[in-house]
């Protein structure tokens, strides 16, 4: 089965063409910079030929339109006719508690996920205008929602609630719910596949240290506690999100600097986290090489940032009743051997030991364990796939025996 892969953002659209049965990307790209003059669609076919183009792409619905006639164009395209797309997996960021996995798009899922807006007012209406423009460009061609929470819907409750009035948890559904739930899926998966042990027999805490970061305890298959909450801004340090922060510093720095609610959302979505500490970079990159030459704020980030990665692979392994695996994913967990060693630093006492000298080469996607031989912990890297994962679960859905094939209408975003 051909399936699109969308993940739309507030100003970018990435894609992947998957070919499910092949578990392979006929075709990957991304639109950035939408709404803005000089927007870009960055696209590679399998065999490597690739092409940029700018031009003015005002709104995702455009966008998505340039990525059919892209997929479909004589010399950089791998389609001849729309027809080939058999379905469109969308990933969706907030399925609150509704969605517990992947469902095809109907009128009430559309509705549903209409809904979860209140609760992911950044990031769900790009997914429910990336949906629309789909039913509008490809009438009829099956679409699911693969949802960033859903691998977290099985937490306990005793992982989820906060301690705050439990009437805003009824009222509001306030509670964690977690994100970059399909990559935590595939990478716990992956890792037991590559320990050649069944995933129901394992205590895993999975790392994903990108520009988001989050990690989760996934116990017998299960995520039971993840370190993102209620929105993405909790628990780890990232790039410029400020993670775990007493509640009460938010309410003093908008009384000292005299700033609302924007201002503040601003400040700590935006300006904290590797970019606020450091004053020189958001990326992990920049950080790492000003550390080295000496700079102290950049050399505080990097420890602030390790130390927390630190400190919630030891609370999850509390939380477990035991460890048997640390897994490192994403831009900064597939690539930093640095913030690696430093996280697994002083961890010895559960059993962690890395391979200096196969962490060290554990680099541009290579996946592989960096443990040492007597390990009692393995400690693997992963490259994530949640483009695989979100087509694998859009094929399987779309074939399953009675799925009803409606033509959907947008719906008012
Ligand atoms: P996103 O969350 O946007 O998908 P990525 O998973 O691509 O982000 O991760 C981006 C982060 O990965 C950035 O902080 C970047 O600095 C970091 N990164 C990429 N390559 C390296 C590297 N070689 N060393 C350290 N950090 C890296």
């Amino acid at each position: 089965m051909k399936v699109l892969v969308l993940n739309c953002g507030s100003s970018s659209v990435k894609y992947q063409l998957i070919d499910t049965d092949e578990r392979k990307a006929l075709a990957v790209g991304d639109v950035s910079r939408i709404g803005m003059t000089e927007a870009v669609l960055s696209h590679r076919r399998h065999d490597g030929d690739e092409v940029k183009l700018t031009g003015e792409i005002l709104d995702h619905q455009v966008a998505i339109e340039y990525v059919l006639s892209i997929l479909l164009s004589k010399n950089h395209g791998v389609l001849r006719d729309r027809g080939e797309i058999d379905a469109v997996g969308h990933r969706v960021v907030h399925g609150g508690e509704r969605f517990t996995g992947s469902v095809l798009i109907t009128p009430e899922v559309l509705e549903m996920i209409r809904e979860c807006v209140e609760l992911a007012p950044l990031h769900n209406p790009h997914n429910l205008r990336g949906i629309n423009a789909c039913l509008r460009l490809l009438p009829g061609t099956p679409q699911v929602a693969v949802f960033d929470t859903a691998f977290h819907s099985q937490m306990p409750a005793h992982a989820y609630i906060y301690g705050i009035p439990y009437v805003l948890y009824k009222r509001y559904g306030i509670r964690r719910y977690g994100f970059h739930g399909t990559s935590h899926l595939y990478v716990s998966r992956r890792a037991a596949e590559l320990l050649g042990r069944p995933v129901k027999s394992l205590k895993m805490v999975t790392c994903h240290l990108g520009n988001g970061c989050s990690m989760a305890a996934v116990k017998e298959g299960v995520s039971v506690d993840t370190s993102m909450g209620f929105t993405p801004l909790e628990g780890l340090l990232m790039g410029t999100r400020c993670g775990d922060l007493d509640p009460a510093v938010i309410l003093h720095i908008m009384g000292r600097e005299e700033i609302g609610l924007s201002e503040a959302n601003t400040l700590l979505n935006k300006h904290s986290g590797l970019l606020g500490i450091s004053g020189v970079s958001s990326d992990m990159r920049d950080v790492e090489t000003e550390a080295e030459a000496g700079n102290y704020r950049a050399q505080l980030a990097l420890d602030v940032f390790c130390y927390r990665v630190r400190k919630y692979i030891g609370a999850y392994a509390a939380a477990m009743g035991g460890l048997d695996a640390i897994v490192f994913t994403a831009g900064i967990g597939e690539n930093s051997p640095i913030v690696r060693r430093k996280s697994c630093e002083g961890l010895e006492f559960l059993g962690v030991r890395l391979d200096e000298g196969k962490n060290r080469v554990m680099v541009r996607r290579r996946e592989g364990i960096i443990s040492a031989p007597d390990s009692r912990v393995a400690v693997l890297v992963i490259p994530t796939n949640e483009e695989l994962v979100i087509a694998l679960d859009t094929a399987e859905i779309v074939s399953k025996a009675g799925v009803q094939r409606e033509v959907v209408a947008p719906i008012g975003e």
